[in-house]
């Protein structure tokens, strides 16, 4: 169980297992003899995803970011998907409850991001966390609700609009504090209103920039995902992101990595950001 404290925040990765996606979509426009020299894909070209989830307890909220692909997939993308949906087992593993969380926050809406946010109780999604506040940005509720033919097929609405409905589900519109020290920030690209969260406490900044950079194999700037609605824009925002994450030694939380959910970063020789080669020493405080 990966277990580490930002400042007075305690930081736990809980998974809900890996999952199978194509490579070519993982990768958009690059070539697989590039992509497939970091990761191998099996013969039906899908290669295995993480789905880390993050509890932050901060001594006052538990705060849950994501909650990965769930257990209401139909059979059909089921099979496709392979999904484990081992995240209630990762809650057990870690000694706390569902009851427990009073905040939810989901970067985005797409199925593989917010499938525990229910679960089916006599054939009808409820809650997972019941006593939970969900954020998300409004934006992003638009635009699944617009069920757009290039992407609903990312939507369930099961697993938002019982929330919505419920008044449970708060939707943000922009940059917002949750509570203090746990903020989330508008990364416009994977899609236009994609949030990440940025955690800080005690001069440590920890972030959880979701598709942004979903996985270490996506650090360059300009491997981005075949999803991405904005592409040029992803690779902006990512530009942004290192700005700050590191020179300012920012714990990066994966979404996507099975191998290695958090890194700190640095320059690599080829003037792109790499996983820092010293990973021990945890985050320099941060500069003003
Ligand atoms: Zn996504």
């Amino acid at each position: 169980m990966h277990r580490t404290t930002i400042g007075d925040f305690e930081l736990t990765i809980l998974s809900d297992g890996t999952y199978r996606a194509d490579g070519g979509t993982m990768f958009g426009v690059i070539p697989r003899v590039m992509w497939e020299k970091r990761i191998k894909p099996d013969e039906r070209n899908t290669i295995a995803l993480g789905l880390n989830s993050l509890l932050v307890r901060t001594g006052t909220h538990n705060v849950l970011i994501e909650t990965g692909i769930g257990n209401k997939l139909t059979e059909k993308l089921h099979a496709i998907h392979r999904n484990e949906a081992l995240l209630m087992r990762s809650f057990e593993r870690a000694g706390v409850s569902p009851d427990e969380i009073d905040i939810v926050i989901n970067t985005h809406l797409h199925f593989d991001h917010c499938g525990w946010n229910t679960h089916y109780k006599n054939g009808k999604p409820v809650p997972t966390f019941p006593r939970a506040t969900y954020y998300v940005q409004h934006g992003e509720l638009d635009h699944a609700h617009e069920q757009h033919e290039r992407d609903r097929v990312s939507y369930m609405t099961d697993n938002y609009d019982p929330l919505v409905a419920s008044g449970q589900m708060k939707p943000l519109r922009g940059d917002a504090e949750i509570v203090p020290g746990i903020s989330v920030k508008v990364y416009p690209g994977h899609t236009r209103d994609l949030q990440a969260v940025i955690l800080s406490s005690g001069g440590k900044v920890a972030a959880y920039p979701s598709d942004l950079v979903c996985d270490a194999s996506h650090l360059d700037p300009v491997w981005t995902l075949g999803f991405d609605l904005y592409p040029l824009e992803c690779i902006a925002n990512k530009h942004l992101f290192y700005e700050r994450a590191v020179p300012e030694q920012w714990l990066v939380v994966f979404t996507h990595d099975h191998e290695l959910p958090w890194a700190y970063l640095e320059i690599g020789e080829k003037g792109r950001p790499v996983v820092r080669r010293d990973q021990s020493k945890g985050g320099t405080t941060a500069r003003p």
